[in-house]
C-alpha cells in the first residue's frame, strides 16, 4: 500500500476535525493546497495563526476583539441607552450588516439549551446583569435566535433583569420561528428590530 507522507496526512487529518468538513472534503482541500502557489497556503495559515493570537473576546460586551474591547464598545457615537443581547459574535454582525441599531451589544457566547447540557452558568450572565446594573441602559432588546432555545433563553434573561428599571423588548417575529438571525436577510432583520415588541 502506497504511503501517503506524514506532513500531508497531518493535513488531512486537522482539516477533517473542522465542522462540515468530512474526510473526503479534507483531502480534497489538502491537495488544493498543495497545488496553488506556495504563497497563497501560508497566507491561509498566517490568517490562522493571526486570528488565533490576535483576536479574544471584548471584556465589556464578550464580541470578538483585537485588543482588550471591541470596536463597538469603543465607538463614542453608539446609542449608550440600548443594549441588545445576542446568542453568539456572527448574529451582531448579521445586525450590524443590516445597518439599523446604533446602541450597544451583549453577546452570550450560546443559548441555555437543557438538552445539551449548556446551563445559564455557562453564558456571559454574570457580566451582563454587571451591565445592566451600572449602565445608563433604558432599554434591552432580547435578539436571542426565534428557536425554542433562543425564547428560554430571552425568557430566562428578561426574569434576571426584571429588578431593574429598564424596558425589556424581544425581536419582531420577521423571522420564521426556527430560523437563525445570521442567515436573515437585511430588510428582515431591519423589520424585526423596528417591530420590536415589549416582553
Ligand atoms: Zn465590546
Amino acid at each position: 500500500m502506497a504511503q501517503i507522507s506524514e506532513s500531508v496526512t497531518r493535513v488531512i487529518e486537522q482539516l477533517s476535525r473542522l465542522p462540515g468538513i468530512g474526510r473526503k472534503s479534507a483531502e480534497r482541500l489538502t491537495y488544493h493546497l498543495l497545488r496553488v502557489p506556495k504563497a497563497e497556503a501560508l497566507a491561509l495559515a498566517d490568517a490562522i495563526r493571526a486570528v488565533r493570537e490576535n483576536v479574544r473576546y471584548c471584556r465589556i460586551c464578550y464580541n470578538l476583539a483585537e485588543g482588550e474591547e471591541c470596536t463597538i464598545c469603543l465607538d463614542a457615537r453608539r446609542d449608550r441607552t440600548q443594549l441588545c443581547i445576542v446568542e453568539q459574535p456572527r448574529d451582531l454582525i448579521a445586525l450590524e450588516q443590516a445597518g439599523v441599531y446604533r446602541g450597544l451589544y451583549h453577546v452570550l457566547l450560546g443559548r441555555i439549551a437543557p438538552l445539551e447540557g449548556i446551563g445559564p452558568d455557562q453564558l456571559t450572565l454574570e457580566a451582563l446583569v454587571e451591565r445592566v446594573r451600572g449602565g445608563e441602559f433604558r432599554e434591552v432588546i432580547m435578539a436571542t435566535n426565534p428557536t425554542v432555545e433562543g425564547d428560554g433563553t430571552a425568557l430566562h434573561i428578561s426574569n434576571l433583569l426584571a429588578e431593574y428599571p429598564i424596558q425589556i423588548t424581544r425581536l419582531a417575529r420577521g423571522i420564521t420561528a426556527g430560523s437563525v438571525l445570521e442567515f436573515a436577510n437585511k430588510e428582515i432583520l431591519a423589520d424585526a428590530l423596528s417591530g420590536r415588541q415589549k416582553l
